[in-house]
């Protein structure tokens, strides 16, 4: 770096206590209204002109598209930042239950609708598949279960500390380790519970929640099943973008000051502290620093160091492709979240582990003008259409983008009857190297390193490590892993972790 350019950067209260945010992806943003309700002065850096990272959304043609996360579950852990900050939630965003949280589609013709409640589903997966009810209930308490003994242990503690192995709840989990299934796979263990394959399916799915592979995640992953069946699927009314600005606006009231367009280019060290932070042409002190980004540029780049050997071990999770299609068209047999499951499973997840994409990929199709008036033109709807692939490891994505696109539309004509491709009236795409360079993700991977081992959770990298004091990591590539849930949870924990202003 030239540091004789660099100016340092006018601070304008020298009374409050200040803190740096790197990156306005969700977990930066509930970082930051944490820290301003803390008492800091907060500023957030954000390479991009909008807040949001992968959560964000576009317009174009008369059609909103979300661009990233579908699936709202644990809206509390939003909410829960209203209320800390004196607000009702209530003023600022809505969202409603659903009645289903998916509908599937086999290949052998199988049509399931995963009603939220839990009676109904059961029945249905019985009446479709042939599988006894009792076995749905009795798996999804085992979830219920799991989630119950686990989460305050993996998801709302920084796991990483000694003193967290020594609370009561860890050591309800070393009593209880047998339930974690922490030695089976996540497959094995629904496939122990379930008879049919295509209920087997539907639960193995869950794996991709957080970008793995279900023939080898640990059971203990099938706690992800939990939150849509047991709690509930839900759905913000004008949109998953909405939830985002709703919390730029209560970061704003709170007196974060948000600055778009600004790349963090290095973190300056002293000592074990963080001294500051350089963006455009400016040096930035600071007493606390949050970071958002991704962990591994935030290593090699920022702090120009080498990621920990502990965590760069670990494989990334997987990416995805997405075609946001404008359809003149309606199709009433859709609902707001579809899936159009592969013949073959494994043979998906085979693919994705050689840095490959299936020729039959599992497709899933996001509808929010079903629910949203004004996401699209009257008689349109917006599809976001979406399979998984693996991280970017420099493979021919335009040849991969286009051979998927053919096999998504011939599997649309066979489910739809309809040529899906001569209704598209407005089209864009996301790949891995686009979703890289949008919101700087290390090759694209959409939840950071994946969950494929049974020693993931402990190769996380941690909230705070003691290399600085003054640093913390909130986001979908740290402890306890991504989603929104879980990224709200690491606001939570870093908000916890640094000390009052
Ligand atoms: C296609 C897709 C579908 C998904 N589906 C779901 C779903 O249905 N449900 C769900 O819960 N989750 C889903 N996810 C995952 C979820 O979106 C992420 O886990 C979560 O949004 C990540 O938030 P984050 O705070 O970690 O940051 P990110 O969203 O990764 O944002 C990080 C931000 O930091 C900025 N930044 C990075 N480095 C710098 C720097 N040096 N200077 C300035 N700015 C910087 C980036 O520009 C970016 O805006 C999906 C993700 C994708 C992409």
């Amino acid at each position: 770096m030239d540091q004789e350019n660099i100016k340092p950067y006018l601070i304008t209260d020298m009374n409050q206590r200040k803190a740096i945010v790197i990156g306005a992806g969700i977990a930066g943003i509930a970082s930051a209204i944490r820290l301003a309700r803390k008492g800091y002065k907060v500023t957030v850096f954000e390479k991009n002109s909008y807040p949001g990272g992968k959560m964000s959304e576009f317009r174009a043609g008369g059609f909103r598209f979300d661009t990233g996360p579908s699936l709202f579950t644990l809206p509390e852990l939003a909410d829960e930042l209203f209320v800390l900050c004196g607000r009702n939630p209530r003023d600022y965003f809505t969202y409603s239950g659903l009645e289903n949280s998916c509908k599937y589609f086999y290949a052998d013709g199988t049509v399931v609708v995963a009603y939220t409640d839990r009676g109904r589903f059961a029945a249905e997966l019985e009446e479709k598949c042939g599988e006894p009810a009792a076995n749905t209930i009795g798996f999804l308490d085992k979830c219920r279960e799991l989630y119950e003994l686990t989460a305050n242990v993996f998801i709302f503690s920084p796991f990483s500390r000694l003193s967290n192995l020594m609370t009561d709840d860890s050591k309800r989990v070393a009593r209880n380790f047998r339930k974690l299934n922490a030695f089976n796979t996540m497959h094995g263990v629904i496939s122990a519970h379930f008879a049919d394959a295509r209920v087997r399916q539907l639960f193995d799915r869950y794996s991709t929640y957080n970008g793995s592979n279900p023939y080898k995640a640990p059971g203990t992953m099938n706690v992800i099943a939990h939150l849509e069946h047991n709690l509930g699927a839900w759905f913000p009314d004008r949109g998953m973008y909405s939830v985002v600005e709703a919390l730029v606006r209560l970061a704003e009231e709170m007196g974060v000051e948000f600055q778009f367009n600004n790349y963090v280019r290095l973190v300056l060290a002293d000592g074990k502290r963080i001294a500051g932070v350089t963006a455009g042409e400016y040096y930035y002190r600071a007493d606390v620093f949050v970071s958002d980004s991704d962990i591994v540029p935030f290593y090699n780049k920022l702090l120009n160091m080498k990621v920990p050997l502990w965590y760069s071990a670990s494989d990334r999770s997987s990416s995805a492709l997405i075609f946001y299609w404008g359809i003149g068209g309606t199709f009433p047999a859709l609902d707001l979240h579809n899936i159009f499951f592969s013949r073959d499973y494994p043979e998906e997840f085979r693919c994705i582990a050689r840095g490959t994409v299936s020729n039959d990929p599992t497709v899933y199709v996001f509808i929010s003008s079903k629910r949203v008036q004004g996401d699209s033109p009257e008689g349109c709807e917006n599809w976001f259409v979406m399979i998984n692939v693996p991280e970017n490891r420099g493979q021919d994505w335009d040849g991969i983008v286009s051979r998927a696109r053919s096999d998504i539309l011939a599997r649309l004509l066979r489910e739809t009857g309809r040529d899906i491709g001569s209704l598209i009236k407005v089209e864009r795409v996301l790949d891995p190297r686009g979703i890289e360079e949008k919101t700087v993700s290390y090759r694209g991977s959409l939840y950071g390193s994946s969950s494929n081992s049974k020693f993931s959770a402990f190769r996380r990298h941690p909230n705070q490590r003691s290399r600085f004091e003054n640093l913390f990591f909130t986001g979908g590539s740290v402890h306890p892993g991504g989603g929104i849930p879980l990224c709200l949870a690491s606001a939570g924990i870093v908000a916890g972790l640094v000390p009052d202003a």
